[in-house]
């Protein structure tokens, strides 16, 4: 039997499945030896008064165990040799846009003018120690883009625009905590997001798509009005359909559109 609560407790028993199953026990006349598992699905806290509640939407597995996964899997199929789309920028548009291109069978060709978020921290130190930007790899550019390196947090106030928790359930899926799914402001933590958008990549490549670092779109290449490629400042082209995910701080993409 499942049974779902809405909580408002302690955060010491929040914290402790433990204590919690006692909780139920106790409150909600279950028998303890029969609780086999919890699960939480939502969790908010409440630090408005002086005494400090957790509120915690939580199912209860009775005599049973719980059957999914705790997060849902997106399966990635190969896409060598399907045909392959352009895709300008890494940050997480870019990212999330490579990754659906492989889900719906496309093969996805990124292009990022910055360094790969390991090699963009160094970037980042300079800019700190001596106050020297590279135009190329900072705050802006670079793999993960805009966010990659402030508060790690994860947050968005639209509700309307899309499937979050599938967003969420990938970015679980490439060694984010499980927490994100049931917190009310998930947070992902700047220390983890890099090995996390390296995962991210690692499935792109895996499944047959590139990833092309310190490469600047610098032009589309437009025949009979229709976008056929990209020029790169490397002089390599790639052709295809192309998706610009070159984010707000990209002004010479906007100043040559
Ligand atoms: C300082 C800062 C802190 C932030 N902190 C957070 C946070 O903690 N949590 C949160 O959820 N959001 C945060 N945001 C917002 C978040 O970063 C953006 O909403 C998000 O990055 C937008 O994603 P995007 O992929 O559209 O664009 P971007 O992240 O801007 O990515 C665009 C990518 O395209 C690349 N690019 C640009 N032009 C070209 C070109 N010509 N050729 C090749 N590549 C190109 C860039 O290098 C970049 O990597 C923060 C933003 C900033 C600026």
């Amino acid at each position: 039997m499942i049974q779902e609560y809405q909580l408002r407790i302690l955060p010491e028993i929040a914290a402790n499945e433990q204590k919690l199953k006692e909780y139920l026990s106790k409150e909600k006349g279950l028998n303890l030896r029969e609780i086999t598992a919890t699960r939480i699905l939502k969790r908010s806290i409440d630090a408005r008064q002086r005494t400090i509640f957790v509120n915690l939407k939580v199912r209860a597995y009775i005599r049973e165990m719980p059957k999914d996964d705790e997060y849902e899997h997106t399966i990635y199929n190969k896409v060598e040799g399907k045909p392959q789309v352009i895709v300008v920028g890494a940050g997480p548009g870019g990212l999330f846009a490579a990754l659906r291109l492989i889900e719906l069978g496309l093969r996805p060709i990124i292009v990022e003018r910055g360094k790969d978020v390991r090699e963009r921290k160094k970037d980042l130190a300079q800019i700190s120690r001596e106050h020297a930007v590279d135009p190329e790899s900072n705050y802006s550019f670079g793999e993960g883009g805009a966010g990659a390196y402030s508060d790690g947090k994860l947050y968005t106030r639209s509700k309307k625009r899309g499937n979050i928790d599938k967003i969420l359930n990938v970015f679980c899926q490439h060694g984010a905590s499980t927490a994100i799914l049931v917190d009310a402001h998930p947070h992902i933590g700047t220390d983890k997001l890099p090995r996390v958008i390296e995962n991210m990549r690692n499935t792109i490549i895996e499944c047959g798509g590139e990833v092309h670092f310190q490469t600047r779109m610098e032009a589309l290449i437009i025949e009979n009005e229709e976008v056929k490629g990209i020029e790169t400042n490397t002089g390599k082209t790639f052709l295809g359909p192309v998706i610009l995910a070159t984010g707000h701080s990209a002004r010479d993409v906007y100043r040559w559109l």
